[in-house]
């Protein structure tokens, strides 16, 4: 067994302190899966933590080899951590091979003959899923099974604390940030900005015409379309920018460290983003949206700031719709 050159009492020790400091949740699965990947000799660790509704994935932390690799689609009903979802059990897979419950996904460019897993749980309550790999076959024990639920049940507390403050900040259509969470957070950016003197800005993006999509192919398509946009912007932003869904079909998005020439081209780019392709769905769905756009100026409060660039939404609507209006 690879895990006798670390002390399993040093890695859950230095793991629970670590967790103790309350980090967030990205931080504190990280922490869980390098944390298995010492005290088990895997090759790979990862965890999983599942949303609101089960099916997907609110985070996600991978470590060992090929830890930045493209992450595999998730599916809480398939493969091994499927199994061990639903049957909130620890196991092992001594030869993925041999082992029915095996997937094999195939753009996964590496093997992995034997998995050792646990689920993150509270009672019968599934938050999560543990998994460690290696790629020989039998290299697992039972005592590597044991020790994974070990590591489950000492990390899954602080996982839990830490995915109900996502939960709480959360959008659930578009995993947006929810609507109380702006003003926090934009006081906080801009305080950011002011000490570093830094810039910032914002932008204010409202759907056009959102009505007539609910009203031309009902509520639940102008759903997939608002989830979908949501997903556009996240895909064309850096991962340090803020989505906030403000309202309905109104979202909110903080860039920080980003100056007004550049603030442009990235809503040029979310504008670019929505009205350049359809939305998938029964009928493609043709969408456009008017954005605002503000850069912070040195004194002016949230509020005031917000205030500017929802004026300049509004200004861009008043144009003609499918435009960026500078405040
Ligand atoms: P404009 O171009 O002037 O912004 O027109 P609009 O139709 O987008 O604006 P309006 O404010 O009149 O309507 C917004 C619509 O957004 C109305 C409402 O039915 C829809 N909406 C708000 N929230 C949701 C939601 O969660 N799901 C769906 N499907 N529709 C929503
Ligand atoms: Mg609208
Ligand atoms: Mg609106």
């Amino acid at each position: 067994m690879n895990a006798a050159t670390t002390d399993p009492l040093a890695v859950l020790l230095a793991l629970t302190r670590h967790l103790n400091e309350e980090p967030g949740l990205d931080e504190a699965v990280g922490a869980v899966a390098r944390a298995g990947l010492q005290l088990l000799g895997a090759t790979r660790a990862s965890v999983r933590v599942l949303d609101e509704g089960g099916a997907r994935l609110l985070s996600v932390a991978r470590a060992g080899e090929g830890a930045q690799d493209p992450a595999p689609p998730f599916d809480a009903r398939r493969g091994v951590v499927g199994w061990v979802i639903a049957n909130i059990q620890a196991t092992r897979v001594v030869d993925c091979a041999a082992d029915p419950r095996f997937e094999h996904f195939p753009h996964q460019r590496f093997t992995m003959r034997s998995m050792v897993l646990a689920p993150l749980h509270m009672g019968p309550r599934v938050v999560g899923a543990f998994a460690a790999s290696h790629p020989t076959a039998d290299h697992f024990t039972a005592r590597d099974e044991a020790l994974a639920a070990l590591l489950a049940n000492t990390a899954v507390a602080r996982i839990e604390q830490a995915r109900l403050e996502r939960l709480a900040h959360t959008d659930e259509l578009t995993r947006a940030l929810n609507r109380r969470s702006l003003l926090p957070r934009l006081t906080q950016e801009i305080a950011r900005a002011a000490r570093y003197a830094k810039p910032l800005s914002l932008a204010l993006i409202d759907l056009d015409h959102f009505k007539r999509v609910n009203d031309t192919h009902g509520h639940l398509l102008g759903d997939r379309v608002l989830a979908e946009f949501a997903e556009r912007v996240r895909e064309t932003v850096r991962t340090a920018d803020i989505l906030v869904r403000w309202g309905g079909e109104e979202f909110v998005l903080v860039l920080p460290e980003t100056d007004a020439a550049a603030a442009r081209v990235v809503a040029e780019r979310v504008r670019a983003a929505v009205a350049t392709r359809t939305f998938a769905g029964p009928v493609a769905v043709a969408q456009t949206a008017s954005i605002g756009l503000g850069t912070w100026r040195a004194g002016e409060t949230p509020k005031a700031l917000l205030a500017r660039v929802d004026a300049a939404a509004y200004d861009a609507k008043a144009a003609g719709r499918d435009r960026v209006v500078i405040a």
